[in-house]
């Protein structure tokens, strides 16, 4: 990619499309193409075929989706599945009328089968039932994976697909409602230490397992990825190893610096039982992340408590 190529990063203002910015940016990338939902609404074919028409891309970061925890993806299935499916095929296809160089897509560790084994290979995808409280999502994205790599077989189209892990960082979603664990509990434990609250209330059994990657990792491998990879086949960005989330409830609670007890909530959802990703693939290709869980944790609550008022 040349430092002057006219890179559109959709979805700019979300944790994975900032991220990407800031990297882009640090790297010396002069010339993105940015524009906010209410300039550019993607799920509008027309707007967005408009705008790739005017504006030409040469790369494009498509970070743009309708994302959300357990909660959320369990309620408003409808608005994920319809949401992401628009964006994604107007998003790809003006991409592919307008002769982009390259795309980047970005699945999801959730598309992958409740029971697939772990750690969880490209290949075990579409090898058995999803997880419901997010199978419109992951539907969807798996939709646009398909669609990536048939457009690279049907009109040589040079798409490509990342599957990155669950993602926290500055600029997460901290809406106790619709975010995921992460951040919720982040804002859980630091209102419960300001209010002096006896307890913390951390959904489901505590026992489910994820993998976390901090968002500025992803955003490093995706340009690590729009450089130097070239394949119809998706490929995993995590970091290799998983917590659970009792033992994630714990260390944020170390870190916010809270000292009452921690209570699980059974009626909620627990979800997929475990979520991790199996990395060989990419760390054969030399990249590793390098933010480790606990330092990551660290900064985003500094993020947290300088951008809603500590
Ligand atoms: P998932 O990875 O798609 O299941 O999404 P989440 O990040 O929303 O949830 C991960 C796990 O954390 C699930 O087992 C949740 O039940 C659990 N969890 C515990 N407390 C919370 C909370 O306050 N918010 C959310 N979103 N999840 C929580």
């Amino acid at each position: 990619m040349e430092k002057d190529a006219r890179i559109y990063v959709a979805g700019h203002r979300g944790l994975v499309g900032s991220a990407i910015v800031r990297r882009l940016r640090a790297e010396g990338f002069t010339n993105l193409l940015l524009r906010t939902r209410a300039e550019l609404d993607l799920t509008r074919q027309t707007e967005v075929e408009a705008f790739f028409a005017a504006e030409r891309p040469a790369y494009v970061f498509l970070a743009a989706a309708k994302v959300g925890g357990i909660l959320a993806n369990d309620t408003y299935g409808g608005d994920f599945i319809r949401d992401n499916l628009l964006i994604q095929t107007h998003v790809i296809e003006a991409a592919r009328q307008t002769d982009v160089q390259k795309l980047l897509f970005l699945g999801s560790s959730c598309i992958y089968p409740k029971f697939a084994p772990q750690p969880m290979p490209e290949n075990c995808l579409l090898t058995g039932i999803l997880e419901p409280t997010n199978e419109p999502y992951a539907v969807a994205k798996i939709a646009g994976l398909t669609m990536v790599k048939a457009y690279r077989k049907q009109y040589g189209f040079n798409g490509i697909s990342l599957m990155p892990t669950n993602l926290y960082g500055p600029g997460d979603n901290f809406d106790l409602t619709s975010s995921h664990v992460l951040a919720a509990l982040l804002r859980k434990f630091h209102e419960a230490r300001l209010t002096s609250a006896p307890t913390v209330t951390v959904w489901g059994t505590g026992k489910p397992r994820r993998e976390f990657l901090h968002v500025d990792d992803l955003a490093d491998a995706a340009l690590f990825l729009m450089q130097r990879y070239e394949s119809e086949d998706p490929i995993n960005v995590g970091v290799g190893e998983d917590i659970s989330i009792g033992e994630l409830a714990m260390m944020i609670r170390d870190i916010v610096g809270y000292t009452g007890d921690i209570i699980y909530d059974t009626a909620k959802p627990d979800g997929t039982p475990r979520k991790l990703l199996d990395v060989s693939r990419l760390h054969a290709l030399g990249w590793q992340a390098r933010i480790g869980l606990r330092e990551g944790i660290a900064a985003t609550y500094a993020w947290y408590c300088a951008h809603h008022g500590g």
